[in-house]
């Protein structure tokens, strides 16, 4: 069925049915926009104003002649308007509606039609203002506006399409949701909050006293209850039209502010504190949403790359924001530890942030991340709450892998779920040995995310041979093992990170630790400490290779980790030739770390050593980097031993590199790089950040522009990127689209 528009009629010329009769025109999406209002002085003005082609006074005769017929009348005169209205709509004629709740508007069309007409699309317009009448008409009202359509299970897609273009053709983003689930979402977030303005200031108008309050009120106060100079007749409909999801919500409301009372009451800190950082962390998120610019489902399918051109000699100093690896460690065991963790260093990442929410979720009270500084309540092994829904981790494999062993052994249900990038990691690695200890993890096809993990379980701990090395297998295990009857033991074909290891020790628990295993025992306590995270080898890798290939440069990085088992690379660039040494070297909470100082020198190639590519498994493409810089073929051999999902990684990179006109070769468990010229060109980063700090580095070195797409991960991973590698020399530029 096809539904040419070519008459407009809006019932009920206010505020919401000017402003679309006078867009409609505005942007002449049909050849008259007819209004009607029982209120004749509204339509005459309305007229007078532009808002309307032409003004109606006989309603039947005007919807007889309508194409598509716009009820915006307040929600109680639907009733009416239809009753009146329904014998003269003609069987092609669209009928749809601005009401804000949407219950009653079905209903009150079930009981006039019988049933439902295939051409009656219900709609609301997520916005307006605290003005009415048609003198308030706006034509840009509804521009970057959302608009939410109700289709019934009796309306034709065809008959949504047209109404959806509608609102597209004024600006507005359309969006479904069934009717029932539009009334209780708007419950929550419009009706609640316009209730409690309204009896916020009645309470204080109360008084007479108070005038006084209104005198002296700040901006917070004017910012709150601006909503309660709305029109109080809509509000008393919605009220009565939609009661029962109001309700819902006001118990609810009102079971929050007893909590938040009862915590005064008592001067319970802790409580207090709970409520206002969850719900500082929740605003904060939510205005980075409405602003699209940070840890959002939206900006995780945002498109990021970078442009680069040839940059000079790196030199200064650069201070490198937090591990990741242990900021996320630090999050999880400062919860699971009784008393107050003090962290330093933390790095504010999507990533990290993530692993943060979900303890936060779990009922921890965690103060900032501020410049670093993060104050967790650790609530002891057994402390942690039930969450109130799923644990969302965007992309961070990192926390979803860690999470599983911890989850595995509390006394409630979780389900872990993450961004469509997450949900197509395998989790079988991990969610195979945790089943072995007794765990219960229910994955989707093929053992991807979301997984849904029993509570309850009694583990127990098993000796688990890992087939290849792997720091997120083990920590998982060993995390699973706090909760396990015995003892849980990892024993590994080559060293991985031992972040995990070091901090449980930081924390007091004592761990077996003979050569490529570790053994922990059941039964004991984690206690509070102060964490000092240092700056982050994987970012510091990217600095070092820079310095290393780029003529002239002389770069200082401040207090970074220098872990045994991170620096491989470190050790392979040194035989190279490499000038990197290490300055005030120290221990900060078990962690080594130092200042580096990397001194340019020209690279030879060489064999790299299987037991040195072990301990730089992550910076497998900033070697590769670094060899296409080097005089002669660099033979890398062992990377079969190294981990999961190298293929694509390889791929990836030599796709690049072969872009950048570097010779290098992927054969069965190995690859060479002959070192050369570097050209420019346009390269994918294929949504791994190590491969995007690869390229980013050969950028030093190359004679074209270097573009690199899919970047987002380096994004959500390392926030200051592009300003710290600025600062060291890189000229690097940020395009999101
Ligand atoms: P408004 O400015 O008061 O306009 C409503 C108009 O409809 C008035 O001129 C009113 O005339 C007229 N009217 C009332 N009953 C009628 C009837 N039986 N037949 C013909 N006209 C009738 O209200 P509004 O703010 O535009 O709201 C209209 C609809 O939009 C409501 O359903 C509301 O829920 C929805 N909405 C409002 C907002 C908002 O922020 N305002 C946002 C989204 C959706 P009288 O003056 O004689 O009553």
């Amino acid at each position: 069925m096809r539904f040419p528009i070519n008459n407009v009629l809006v019932i009920g010329l206010g505020l919401i049915g000017g402003s679309l009769a006078k867009a409609l025109k505005h942007r002449r999406y049909c050849q008259r926009v007819v209004g009607y209002d029982r209120n004749t002085a509204e339509l005459e003005a309305g007229l007078a104003l532009g808002v309307i082609d032409e003004a109606a006074h006989d309603l039947r005769q005007a919807v007889a002649a309508a194409d598509l017929v716009v009820l915006a009348v307040p929600v109680k005169a639907t009733d009416a308007v239809l009753a009146d209205i329904s014998t003269a709509l003609r069987p092609h004629t669209l009928l749809t509606d601005v009401g804000s709740t949407k219950g009653n508007v079905v209903a009150a069309a079930e009981a006039v039609f019988g049933s439902l007409p295939a051409t009656f699309v219900p709609g609301h317009p997520i916005a307006g203002s605290e003005k009415s009448g048609v003198a308030a008409a706006d034509a840009h009202l509804f521009e970057r506006h959302k608009v939410i359509l109700t289709p019934t299970a009796e309306s034709s897609a065809e008959a949504t399409l047209v109404i959806a273009r509608m609102w597209q053709a004024v600006g507005a983003e359309v969006l479904q949701m069934e009717v029932a689930r539009h009334d209780q979402v708007l419950a929550a977030t419009s009706h609640l909050p316009h209730l409690l303005a309204f009896s916020l200031v009645d309470t204080l108008a109360a008084e007479a006293a108070n005038t006084d309050i209104f005198r002296y009120a700040a901006g917070g106060f004017r910012d709150f209850t601006r909503i309660a100079a709305s029109d109080p007749t809509m509000w008393h409909d919605i009220c009565l039209t939609n009661g029962d999801a109001i309700l819902a919500q006001l118990d609810r409301f009102s079971a929050g502010v007893e909590k938040l009372r009862h915590a005064i009451s008592s001067a319970d800190s802790q409580a207090m504190l709970g409520i206002f950082t969850r719900a500082k962390a929740s605003r904060d998120h939510f205005s980075r949403i409405l602003s699209s610019s940070a840890y959002s489902q939206k900006q995780h399918s945002a498109a990021v790359s970078y442009r680069a051109q040839q940059g000079s000699a790196l030199a200064g100093q650069v201070r490198l924001p937090g591990d990741k690896s242990i900021s996320h460690r630090a999050i999880m065991l400062g919860s699971l530890a009784t008393g107050i963790t003090r962290i330093e260093g933390f790095l504010e990442s999507e990533d990290s942030l993530a692993t943060l929410q979900a303890f936060r979720d779990m009922g921890v009270v965690i103060e900032g991340p501020h410049q670093g500084a993060v104050k967790i309540y650790g609530v002891g092994l057994q402390g942690l709450q039930p969450p109130p829904g799923p644990l969302y981790l965007g992309r961070s494999a990192m926390s979803m892998r860690l999470l599983c062993g911890v989850l595995a052994g509390q006394s409630f249900d979780t389900e872990l779920t993450g961004d469509a990038s997450l949900s197509s990691w395998s989790m079988e690695q991990v969610v195979r040995p945790l089943r072995q200890m007794g765990a219960q993890i229910d994955t989707a096809d093929g053992c991807l995310p979301p997984l849904q993990i029993r509570g309850g379980q009694s583990l127990q701990g098993i000796a688990q041979q890992l087939p290849l090395a792997s720091a997120q297998v083990k920590s998982a295990l060993l995390l699973a093992g706090l909760y396990a009857s015995g003892t849980t033991t990892v024993i590994e074909p080559a060293p991985s990170r031992d972040h995990t290891e070091r901090m449980l020790q930081g924390l007091g628990w004592t761990l077996d630790r003979p050569r490529g295993q570790v053994a922990l025992q059941a039964g004991g306590q984690l206690q509070a400490a102060r964490i000092n995270v240092p700056g982050d080898m994987s970012l510091a890798a990217f600095f070092i290779v820079g310095a290393a290939i780029s003529p002239g440069s002389e770069l200082l990085l401040e207090h970074v980790g220098i872990n045994p088992t991170r620096i491989g690379l470190i050790e392979i660039l040194r035989l190279m030739g490499a000038d990197i040494t290490f300055d005030n070297a120290t221990e900060v909470g078990g962690e080594p770390v130092a200042d580096l100082r990397v001194r340019y020198r020209p690279l030879r190639a060489i064999e790299v050593p299987d037991a040195l590519l072990a301990r730089a498994s992550d910076e497998l493409p900033l070697l590769m980097a670094a060899a296409a810089c080097a005089e002669g073929t660099t033979w890398i051999r062992g990377i079969g031993e190294l981990r999961y999902g190298l293929d694509a990684l390889l791929q990836a990179l030599v796709a690049g590199l072969d872009e950048l006109g570097v010779e290098a070769l992927v054969g069965a468990g190995s690859v060479c790089v002959r070192g050369g010229h570097i050209g420019g060109g346009e390269l994918s980063a294929s949504g791994d950040y190590r491969v995007a700090l690869a390229f980013a580095a050969l950028s030093l070195r190359a004679s074209g522009e270097v573009h690199i797409t899919e970047c987002a991960c380096l994004e959500a991973a390392f926030p200051e990127f592009v300003a710290l590698a600025c600062q060291a020399g890189f000229r690097i530029g940020k395009e999101r689209d």
